[in-house]
């Protein structure tokens, strides 16, 4: 059985996120998705939130299932018995960073390789962080998020701008 791994921040999930899970999990046989934590970024949503978030828009994918990890994602991977690490690549931006990751976690476990997904066009652009900037306004999102989760996305820019403080 072939296990991929697709990690991220997801905070929160997009359009370009689901679109990505949809086409490895037509791959391979089991896909998993993982937020992993960043230790540069403060997230909007914690981690399981996040997790949440994904569950609600996975749901109807039979062979993609849902996790966190605090490990190296090289280690993570090996524990899930899993060779393959997903990744979406955008226009420009994610180039250098995800060749650096891609060499570095096969340098760990030599048995992993990283695979590449060319992003769609139309969300070749699309970025968490744009669509909580975006948030701040009042635009339409269904391009930019899964229908699932908009509600619980206007509800914490909501509380965020209540509350003044934005995390
Ligand atoms: P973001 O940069 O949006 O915060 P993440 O850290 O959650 O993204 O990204 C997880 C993975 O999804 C990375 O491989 C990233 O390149 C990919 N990805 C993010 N947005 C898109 C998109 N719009 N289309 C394709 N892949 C994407």
């Amino acid at each position: 059985m072939k296990i991929a791994i697709y990690p991220g921040s997801f905070d929160p999930i997009t359009s370009g996120h689901l679109n990505i899970i949809r086409r490895a999990a037509n791959i391979f046989d089991r896909l998993i998705v993982c937020v992993m934590t960043n230790h540069n970024k403060s997230p909007m949503f914690s981690r399981e939130e996040r997790v949440a978030l994904i569950k609600k828009v996975v749901e109807d994918i039979d062979n993609v299932e849902v996790d966190s990890s605090d490990d190296l994602l090289a280690e993570y991977a090996r524990s899930k018995g899993s060779c393959v690490i997903i990744k979406g690549l955008r226009a420009g931006s994610d180039f250098e960073n995800e060749f650096q990751m891609a060499l570095i976690n096969h340098k760990i476990n030599p048995t992993l390789d990283t695979m590449f997904l060319t992003a769609e066009h139309q969300y070749m652009y699309l970025s968490s962080s744009t669509v909580k900037e975006l948030g701040e306004y009042d635009v339409d999102l269904s391009d930019f998020l899964p229908e699932q989760i908009i509600p619980d996305f206007k509800r914490r820019i909501a509380a965020i701008n209540q509350g003044g403080n934005r995390k």
